[in-house]
């Protein structure tokens, strides 16, 4: 669900137009989509099929699957009917890359949108130096050419693209042209944006990944800008590519992504992380909840612990969570003093306060409830929950 606090407190979100792919809507007035990417071989049917139903049932909305060959793109075809068959249709993304027209073409028939990269869709033979206008003019011409087939079978199906920009892929002509900068990444975008225009397809996202985070933030801050004044309102991805694994992996991608969540950009986002993709749908979800884009779990608000500290604060935050994990839209305060009042809790739902060594408070809203044994404290806050009508059986 769309939390109901923060629309008032960030920016608002950039205005764009919402695209369809299979159920999902990207953009417009839709929640942030979540997506990942399996990592199986796409010919491997009953892997696919099983890694593609265990990320959609994560919490997965899009599920992006690799497409190097043609082979790939026609086992598309079993996949998505496997998943008819024995699951439900599951929005479904294929990635093209390099020399994909034919690969595209074929795939296209099979899943809801195809991502193509613009730095690879076509060779460039020319070399450096040639980018005359006319050489510029000649490559236009030849990737609409490349593009016009694909984009009549996506527009008839009402299918969607991807023009996914990537720091590392950038083609030949671009790098010569504005170097390796972001002014380089969204005139890639802006080149392929125009020719699908003009041949009156306008069922684009784009993405601008890198994978050095303050190259990502700047390059879709000024995609941002110049496109909606060129008129282009088209949906973003958001990514931080090759974010790597642990920790570190998450802090970057989160600082990414968050950072232009915050000021209102971006329609749909995958964290990359060299782990197994299940691993990244909480990580989307956690993005999304803590900037109150999405509300899909309980919203936990614990003090850090202190001299003054009443009881193991992490073991009772364990036990609490344990406790009420399934009860989505609830804010569960857990607190080791009330040395700082109610108001430390930042007006949650429920608080579980210590009081004196071995009593606990608990506290609905700012008013302060009953006293228990600390070790009672879970027991009787799921009570409390009870009492008030809000529990569901997990
Ligand atoms: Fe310390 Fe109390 Fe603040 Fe927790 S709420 S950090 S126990 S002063």
């Amino acid at each position: 669900t769309l939390d109901p606090v923060t629309p008032t407190l960030l920016p608002s979100r950039r205005v764009t137009r919402p695209v369809q792919v299979g159920a999902v809507t990207i953009g417009g007035n839709a929640p942030v989509v979540v997506q990942s990417m399996i990592n199986e071989d796409t010919l491997d049917t009953p892997g696919a099929v099983a890694a593609i139903r265990a990320l959609h049932k994560a919490g997965c909305e899009l599920v992006r699957v690799t497409v190097p060959s043609l082979a790939h793109a026609r086992a598309l075809e079993r996949i998505r009917k496997t998943l008819e068959d024995t699951y439900q249709p599951v929005p479904l993304v294929a990635d093209v890359h390099h020399d994909g027209g034919p690969i595209a073409l074929e795939v296209a028939r099979h899943v809801d949108k195809v991502r193509i990269n613009p730095g690879l869709f076509i060779f460039r033979r020319a070399r450096l130096g040639d980018y005359t206008a006319e050489d510029i003019e000649r490559a236009r011409a030849q990737i609409r050419e490349e593009l016009k087939p694909l984009v009549d079978v996506l527009g008839a199906q009402d299918k969607a693209m991807r023009i996914g920009v990537n720091h590392g892929s950038l083609s030949e002509r671009m790098l010569y042209t504005y170097g390796d900068t972001p002014e380089g990444m969204v005139q890639s975008a802006v080149e392929f944006i125009e020719i699908c225009e003009q041949m009156g397809y306008h069922n684009l996202v784009i993405s601008l990944k890198a994978s050095r985070v303050p190259v990502m933030i700047a390059v879709y801050r000024l995609a941002a800008k110049l496109l909606d004044a060129r008129g282009m309102p088209y949906p973003f991805h958001l990514g931080v590519t090759e974010a790597g694994d642990g920790e570190y992996g998450r802090i970057k991608s989160t600082a990414g992504i968050a950072t232009l969540l915050a000021d209102g950009i971006g329609d749909t986002i995958r964290v990359s992380l060299t782990e197994d993709p299940l691993k990244e749908i909480p990580v989307c979800y956690g993005i999304l909840q803590a900037l109150g884009l999405r509300r899909t779990m309980v919203e936990y608000v614990a003090c850090p612990s202190c001299g003054r500290t009443l009881f193991n604060l992490e073991t009772v935050l364990h036990r609490v969570r344990e406790a009420t994990r399934h009860l989505t839209g609830l804010n569960i305060a857990v607190m080791g003093c009330i040395v700082n009042g109610p108001g430390e809790m930042a007006d949650a739902d429920y608080g579980y306060v210590g009081k004196t060594p071995g009593t606990i408070s608990l506290y609905r809203g700012r008013e302060e409830i009953k006293k228990v044994p600390e070790d009672r404290g879970v027991e009787e806050l799921v009570d409390l929950i009870k009492s008030d009508g809000r529990w569901v059986e997990p």
